[in-house]
């Protein structure tokens, strides 16, 4: 691990773009600032990509899919894969540093998820290498046919700012382990460990325009990425309307697209349920990550019938969660990503009073006032047709709600029009299968926090997403399944206008 000096106040170098092996400057010249959210000072500026960057890095990116990067060996190509990895842990101090520091989420969290961003190249090189294969058919004696997964061409990754490094990476090592070349579109308010994972891949040497980042605005370099007619592939990670956006610039070019989209998911603790484990898991997934987590319980249903001793323990819980700076190992929550983020969030607080319900807050030490912190939170009271328990906050606050019987929590569960994850905390095995199952959600966790294999898919239903990402599932989204149809004998062939 290299030692790394914290920034702390510092300002840091302007961020260029990455383009066919270069740090470049913008076309025109344009940047944006990017701000620290622990004080609302600037870290530094940001060059704005648009159109003429995109068409210039999808330019290189095509070039190297159809160069030295599509015709190399498999065991070069995944060399190139195991080194990023390797890079990455080794400079794993400072990226967690500047993660923390450019989105506020606690370092003791960013050093965590930096640990597994190198996995995810590690684990894309092994199963490329072990499990990327097609299948052969034998049709009676007349053929044989088999399938072969080929890489798709330049993938357009449109990553947002929660989590980034952790997401990109889950994007960039599947694409490049299976062989395609990336161009990626980082968040704007979160674009140094984007930066960074350029100058890791830059020092890992791969071959010019295999890999390149066009910083800038959503509506001008991501829009044009999606629009790009070299670009058959966009996955998206972010809110459902923009990837609901995003498929209607891509519709004339016939995309495909990978999308994983915002959540509103259920926490379901049942009175025969662990209650110090549930209530362990319950404040860790929604104040984990600020709060700026797409999986965060961010419901909570309890039964009556412990409703009240639960709702005593997650205040004392609430009342001790330690705010606090991001560079702190202590902190457990710290500052929201951006300004306009936090007034979004304090809007939706101000709205759950308005719709009737208690909110209940933790502190925030009045020395941190310059800071977009907002702290852990619990709407008491909530009811399920109110918008705060509709519509995702995406910040450490949490809707509580009670429930007598199964089918009534069911039905509450998923009347909503998200569908990514959800909880359930009962001993009571049946129950628990029967509930996850009747959920309608991508992933459910029965008597656990939030912890996933990666071999496992990873995405949401309904209004979350489509298509699911990890695993095997990365492979039908990034390569193209060929059939060959081979004759083996002279069959039948009709002999038309003979
Ligand atoms: P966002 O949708 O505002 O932005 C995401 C990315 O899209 C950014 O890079 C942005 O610049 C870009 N973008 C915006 N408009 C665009 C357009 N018209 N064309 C192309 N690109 C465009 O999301 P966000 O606020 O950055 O992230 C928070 C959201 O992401 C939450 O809803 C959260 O639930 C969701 N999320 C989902 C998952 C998941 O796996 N399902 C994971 C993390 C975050």
């Amino acid at each position: 691990m290299t030692q790394f000096q914290a920034p702390s106040q510092k300002k840091l170098k302007d961020i260029s773009l990455y383009i066919n092996g270069q740090f470049v400057k913008s076309n025109s010249q344009e940047t944006f600032e990017n701000i620290n959210p622990f004080t609302n000072e600037p870290i530094n500026h940001i060059a704005a990509g648009d159109a003429a960057d995109i068409d210039a890095a999808v330019a290189a990116a095509k070039r190297a899919f159809h160069g030295e990067w599509g015709q190399m060996k498999l065991d070069e190509r995944l060399d190139y894969v195991y080194k990023i990895g390797d890079l990455i842990e080794k400079h794993s101090e400072e990226i967690a540093v500047l993660e923390s520091y450019d989105t506020g989420l606690p370092i003791s969290q960013t050093r965590k998820m930096i640990a597994r961003s190198a996995k995810n190249f590690r684990f894309y090189a092994e199963m490329v290498k072990s499990h990327l294969y097609g299948e052969a058919y034998q049709v009676d004696d007349e053929f044989i046919n088999y399938s072969v997964r080929k890489p798709v061409g330049v993938a357009g990754l449109i990553t947002p700012w929660n989590a980034p490094f952790m997401l990109e990476t889950w994007k960039i090592a599947p694409a490049l382990a299976t062989g395609n070349t990336v161009v990626l579109k980082p968040a704007e308010w979160s674009p140094l460990s984007a930066n960074r994972i350029a100058e890791v891949i830059n020092e890992a040497g791969l071959p010019d325009g295999v890999f390149n980042v066009v910083h800038g605005y959503g509506e001008t370099a991501g829009a044009a990425l999606v629009r790009h007619p070299d670009v058959p592939l966009i996955s998206f990670t972010g809110e459902t309307t923009t990837g609901s956006e995003i498929m209607k610039n891509g519709a004339d070019a016939l995309k495909q697209f990978s999308m994983e989209l915002g959540g509103k998911s259920p926490i379901i603790i049942f009175d025969d349920a662990d209650f110090d484990r549930a209530l362990d898991a319950c404040t860790w997934g929604v104040f984990s990550f600020n709060g700026e987590r797409c999986t965060a319980n961010s419901r909570v249903y309890l039964h009556e019938d412990i409703a009240d001793d639960f709702i005593k323990k997650l205040k004392e819980r609430v009342d001790r969660i330690r705010v606090g700076d991001p560079m702190d190992p202590n902190t457990q929550v710290g500052p929201l990503v951006h300004r306009n983020h936090y007034d979004n969030v304090k809007g939706y607080l101000q709205l759950a009073k308005e719709e009737g319900c208690e909110v209940y807050s933790g502190q925030v030490p009045a020395e941190h006032s310059r800071g977009n912190f907002v702290p852990p939170t619990l709407l008491l009271n909530a009811d399920q047709h109110l918008r705060v328990v509709q519509e995702e906050i995406f910040g450490p606050v949490i809707a509580v709600m009670t429930f007598k019987d199964e089918d009534e929590v069911i039905e509450k569960a998923n009347d909503v029009r998200y569908g990514l994850a959800g909880y359930v905390w009962t001993k009571d095995m049946q129950r628990g299968h029967r509930v996850a199952q009747a959920i309608d959600a991508g992933m459910l966790w029965v008597n656990s926090q939030n912890v996933r294999d990666l071999r496992t898919p990873f995405g949401g239903s309904k209004h979350s997403g489509i298509g699911r990402e990890g695993g095997f599932y990365a492979f039908e989204f990034y390569t193209e399944t060929q059939i060959i149809h081979v004759a083996m004998k002279d069959h039948y062939i009709p002999q038309f206008g003979k």
